[in-house]
């Protein structure tokens, strides 16, 4: 059945008042802390010899295909529906360093606060995880994650969001995540948040004149469970962890929260309101839409 264009006007004038009432001002909220138990890497930029192999244990041990199956060479240089672990090369000409990302698993995830049904959850640990059973797909976990991670499976005929989650499946079988398991250089490691600080500043105390005055993520953006060294000279900002001020999206008051709720909750909203307006409008007799056209006629 298709709707006139009278019950299609009413239809959207009933949408628009109901989404503008819906759209409420953000308010900022306190911060959350991390669980007592939260576990994370440290990746010390420093040790990575490049070498990859955490890419590919990754793979394996996550079940994600290569980009190209065709081809028999993997080679990907971004994050992606089939790649939830990269390492990258910086270099400014003077400078230079390797950089693994994944997900943060942030204290405060914009990802957890942006999903509306609960799809992404911090978990055991503080592990970040998400629930296809529970995803839409209106990607908004992509729009509230200040590091680009969740990815879409753009060509899959069910997408789903991809990303690092920390190997849950083998920490809670007692194992450690498969990226630490293979690297020959110890670059990236695993424990709880609390050794991996007391290590990460072990560190900088110990050789100061080889690290970045600084562990990122202890702070940035609310704090990370992942958290980083970067080799001395090299700005954490050039190896792509922004500079996020010491507060999580989620609780910033002011605009990117307001940019990521406004933009959520307007869209949801109206496909709410038309739905059930489209649905009352099924439900009235044909009679009436038709009288309507004759009187506009
Ligand atoms: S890095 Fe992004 S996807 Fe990962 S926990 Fe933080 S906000 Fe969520
Ligand atoms: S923790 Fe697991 S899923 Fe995350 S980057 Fe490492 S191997 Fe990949
Ligand atoms: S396995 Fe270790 S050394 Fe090799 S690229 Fe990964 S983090 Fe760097």
């Amino acid at each position: 059945m298709s709707l006139s264009r009278r019950s299609a006007l009413k239809t959207l004038a009933a949408a628009g008042a109901a989404v503008a009432s819906t759209v409420a001002p953000a308010h900022a909220r306190e911060p959350k802390q991390a669980p007592a138990d939260a576990v994370g890497l440290l990746y010390d930029a420093t040790l990575c010899v490049g070498c990859k192999a955490c890419m590919v244990a990754c793979r394996e041990a996550n079940g994600l295909k290569p980009e190209d199956p065709e081809s028999r060479w993997d080679s990907p240089d971004s994050l992606s529906g089939n790649t939830k672990n990269i390492i990258k090369y910086y270099s400014d000409g003077e400078q230079s360093s390797f950089m693994k990302m994944q997900c943060m698993h942030c204290v405060d995830p914009g990802c957890v606060s942006a999903c509306m049904l609960g799809a992404f959850q911090k978990r055991e640990h503080g592990i970040v995880t998400w629930d296809g059973s529970k995803c839409v797909g209106c990607r908004y976990c992509q729009i509230g994650c200040p590091y680009g991670v969740p990815q879409f499976e753009w060509n899959a005929a069910l997408p789903k969001i991809v990303k690092c989650e920390l190997c849950a499946h083998r920490i809670a079988e007692g194992g450690i995540p498969a990226c630490v398991e293979v690297c020959p250089r110890q670059a990236v490691i695993y424990g709880t948040r609390e050794e991996l600080l007391a290590e990460a500043h072990r560190r900088l105390e110990a050789e100061p004149e080889r690290y970045e005055a600084k562990v990122y993520g202890e702070f940035d953006g609310g704090g990370t469970q992942v958290l980083y060294l970067a080799p001395r000279g090299v700005q954490f900002a050039s190896l792509g962890l922004p500079d996020l001020g010491t507060r999580s999206v989620p609780s910033l008051p002011e605009t990117i929260q307001h940019a990521v709720y406004k933009g959520f909750i307007a869209p949801i909203a109206l496909y709410g309101v038309l739905a059930v307006s489209v649905w009352r409008n099924r439900r009235q007799p044909p009679a009436d839409d038709a009288a309507a056209e004759n009187r506009e006629a």
